[in-house]
């Protein structure tokens, strides 16, 4: 396993240092004794991580490894690459939570981006420093290489923390922003993407910029949701709010679809609530902790009945100056939203434990071995008048019936409000004020091989396309330009004219195949 890629980088190695002079300007060695000019790692360890993601399903040898110490060896990279008469791919690596290779650069030069973080003591653009006033608004600076749980613990120290998440927080703060950023805060607060009010930027030109709305702002929207094609974030201003300490987090279980997505549609039209996401549970759904054990035997005996249910989950924040009162408040936003399920379960939590609640099942996961399987996930944003056609012909027709893993399967509506069209993000055009994001978590392992699993995504596809329903991908996966043009739909002139403008030479994010596509 780690002899093969170790020969053909030092082939690589051989051949790239004679045909490319200008890669050569950057000194080649191995960590520990690393300095500003000799920081590109092509050591073992280095390129088994840099070729590989979250997603198991794909590797691309990269030429070598950035490891940079300071935000000017990053620009120093892509001005070699982008100035060479033979450019070669930069592509940023987070923390390499992608599925499906997109921080991957075949032959060309990955910059772990982790490094930064390293050595934030002596860089002046990374890190996190929070400012502001109750009066002007609160703000934190982040270094792009950040991950959100350390954005978290660093804000809470001030009593405050961002207002939009995502479900998992060990994702760097620039690959979540080159994303979106989704989780049952969307609809309050907009994706992570609508609470930035500033970014530097390196872009493939090698240009370090600083935008925002009133700033460069063609960068600053294309950036924004743009998978990497434009730029590579350094630092991003988040928008920050005052933290409240506890939550109240309910489950409601339904087994009528349309009761289950119209009560999640009230919550978030209303007042109240500060998370509303959902959830199938299926006959061979694992247990869930957040259930007692009666409670689980009680749900899991009528998902055995019914074959499929529907789990609302809804959060409420509140500060412990009003433990006394938050269940009467609660009960008055029950009645008002008039929520019809008889299955209610509830849990109090800090808002810690809550926002950070997937890394106890990732803890969990990894010591069964199961963490570090192959990812075939497809994460798509569906119509809201097709939503009951796909919840009969995938949810039901499909994932229930052939049962291939346990998932987790997310669905839940987001309010259109929070989505700036000038973003380069991809939503469904459809003209309705919400829609519905659908998150097929499956996790490949030794009973189910990841081509089964692909083979029912690309039917579910097939189903969505057949039906005419207009879906978006969310972490998009193509590989033929049609289709890249398709998903952007009216927004690809505009994507296409900023990279020319920003990355001309395509040098930035090749593992997204979409200059570089069949
Ligand atoms: P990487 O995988 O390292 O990079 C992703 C892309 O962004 C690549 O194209 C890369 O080149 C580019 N990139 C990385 N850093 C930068 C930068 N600084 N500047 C410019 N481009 C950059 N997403 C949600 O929205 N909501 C969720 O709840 C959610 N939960 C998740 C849970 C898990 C367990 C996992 C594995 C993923 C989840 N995701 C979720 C998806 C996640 O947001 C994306 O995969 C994201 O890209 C991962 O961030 P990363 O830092 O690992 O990025």
């Amino acid at each position: 396993y780690f002899v093969v890629p170790f020969m053909i980088n030092i082939l690589m190695f051989m051949t790239l240092v004679s045909s490319r002079p200008l890669l050569t300007n950057i000194k080649l060695s191995s960590p520990p004794n690393r300095t500003t000019e000799n920081n590109l790692c092509t050591d073992t360890l280095c390129m088994k991580t840099a070729s590989s993601d979250y997603g198991k399903l794909t590797q691309e040898l990269p030429f070598g490894v950035l490891q940079p110490l300071s935000v000017s060896d990053i620009v120093r990279l892509v001005n070699n690459s982008y100035t060479s008469s033979s450019p070669f791919a930069i592509s940023a690596r987070g923390n390499g939570h992608s599925v499906r290779g997109q921080a991957m650069a075949k032959d060309g030069v990955v910059v772990d981006m982790s490094s930064l973080n390293k050595n934030n003591n002596n860089n002046s653009n990374t890190g996190i420093r929070v400012s502001g006033n109750s009066s002007l608004g609160f703000y934190a600076d982040v270094g792009g290489e950040q991950l959100w749980i350390d954005v978290l613990q660093a804000t809470l120290l001030h009593g405050l923390a961002p207002v939009s998440w995502t479900d998992y927080l060990y994702l760097t703060v620039g690959g979540t922003l080159s994303n979106a950023g989704i989780s049952g805060q969307t609809s309050f607060h907009g994706p992570q993407v609508s609470n930035v009010l500033e970014m530097d930027v390196i872009t493939g030109k090698g240009d370090l910029i600083t935008c925002s709305k009133d700033m460069n702002s063609d960068l600053f929207y294309a950036v924004l949701g743009g998978l990497g094609q434009f730029g590579i974030i350094t630092r991003a201003r988040i928008v920050l709010d005052k933290a409240p300490n506890r939550v109240k987090w309910f489950k409601i279980i339904y087994d009528d679809f349309a009761k289950f997505t119209k009560d999640q549609e009230r919550l978030i039209s209303v007042d109240g609530f500060d998370y509303v996401e959902g959830s199938l549970i299926l006959k061979n759904s694992p247990a869930d902790n957040f259930f007692s054990p009666s409670n689980e035997s009680v749900i899991s005996s009528l998902a055995s009945e019914k074959g499929i249910l529907y789990c609302l989950e809804a959060v409420k924040y509140y500060n412990d100056q009003i433990i006394n009162t938050i269940d009467e408040e609660l009960q008055v936003i029950f009645k008002v939203v008039n929520i019809n399920s008889g299955l209610i379960f509830t849990k109090d939590a800090t808002l810690f434990d809550f926002l950070n609640r997937v890394r106890d099942e990732e803890i969990l996961l990894q010591s069964l071995g199961l963490w570090e399987v192959p990812h075939p996930w497809l994460n798509l944003f569906v119509p809201r008048s097709r939503i009951s056609d796909f919840n009969q012909g995938v949810l039901v027709d499909i994932i229930s019936k052939e049962s291939l893993t346990t998932g987790p399967f997310l669905i839940y509506p987001i309010n259109r409000k929070g989505w700036d069209a000038r973003m380069s993000v991809a939503i469904p055009e459809e003209d309705d004020n919400m829609f519905y994001t659908v998150a097929l978590l499956n996790s490949a392992g030794p009973t189910v091989d990841p081509s089964v699993i692909d083979n029912q995504n690309n039917r579910i596809l097939e189903f969505c396309n057949k039906a005419g329903m207009n879906i978006k991908q969310y972490l998009p996966h193509y590989t033929k330009k049609e289709e890249w043009m398709k998903h952007f739909g009216a927004k690809w002139s505009v994507f296409k004219e900023m990279k020319d403008k920003f990355d001309p030479k395509m040098i930035l994010s090749p593992g997204q195949r979409i200059f570089n596509s069949d």
